[in-house]
């Protein structure tokens, strides 16, 4: 089991965690910046977070892992993939579901993806910040007839305390601060925000 500091590593070696000072897309400044597309990018630490991930479960019947699109996808296949066989599962293993967003901005099961009832759903998502995407997913997997036994996510930005109606964990709970910019400590040190997302990190000269 990889202990925090080398998940930690693992996110800052693939630039999915980076120290400095950003312009977040929302416009707020932080000194942190999370992207897990960034590690998830590299199949090999993928399959390590999901096999971490996974291990945070063993205790609970898990019967099918259901993702929101798209951020959840990659981290629920590699989750599902990690989860123990199944006997006279298809491909004798946990299958991975994504729900989506419909036209008017819902999260639904569509694709003909099918949960029985009293399936044993274990959420998955890459980032909670506000945990509104798992809270969503829950939704639609119990109005499907399927049951949530669990909730997971590979970091918790809000350091631990974001509650769900189910069991939840995440690998790494980060508290990550974030500030109006008139009011960031950083810019009042004279630094320069930069903007992670749009291109590759700009000098902060
Ligand atoms: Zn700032």
């Amino acid at each position: 089991m990889l202990t925090q500091e080398e998940l930690l590593r693992l996110f800052e070696t693939a630039g999915a965690i980076r120290h400095g000072h950003f312009e977040l897309s929302s416009g707020r400044h932080s000194g942190t910046y999370v992207q897990c597309a960034l590690v998830l990018q590299y199949p090999r630490f993928a399959e390590k977070l999901g096999q971490a991930l996974a291990g945070l479960f063993s205790d609970a019947r898990i019967d099918a892992v259901v993702s929101p699109a798209l951020g959840g996808v990659v981290v629920g296949q590699e989750v599902a993939r990690a989860l123990p066989a199944v006997k006279d599962a298809v491909g004798g293993g946990v299958p991975a579901m994504f729900v989506e967003r419909d036209a008017s901005g819902l999260l639904t099961l569509r694709r003909g993806f099918v949960l029985p009832p009293d399936t044993h759903v274990l959420v998955v998502e890459d980032v909670w910040t506000t945990g509104g995407s798992t809270r969503e997913t829950i939704r639609v997997v119990e109005e499907a007839g399927a049951r949530v036994v669990a909730a997971g996510a590979l970091i918790d930005r809000s350091g631990g305390t974001i509650e769900f109606d189910v069991e939840s964990q995440a690998l790494l709970e980060l508290k990550i601060e974030s500030y109006e910019e008139d009011e960031c400590p950083l810019c009042r040190q004279g630094n320069v925000a930069v903007k992670p997302g749009s291109r590759f990190v700009r000098s902060a000269g």
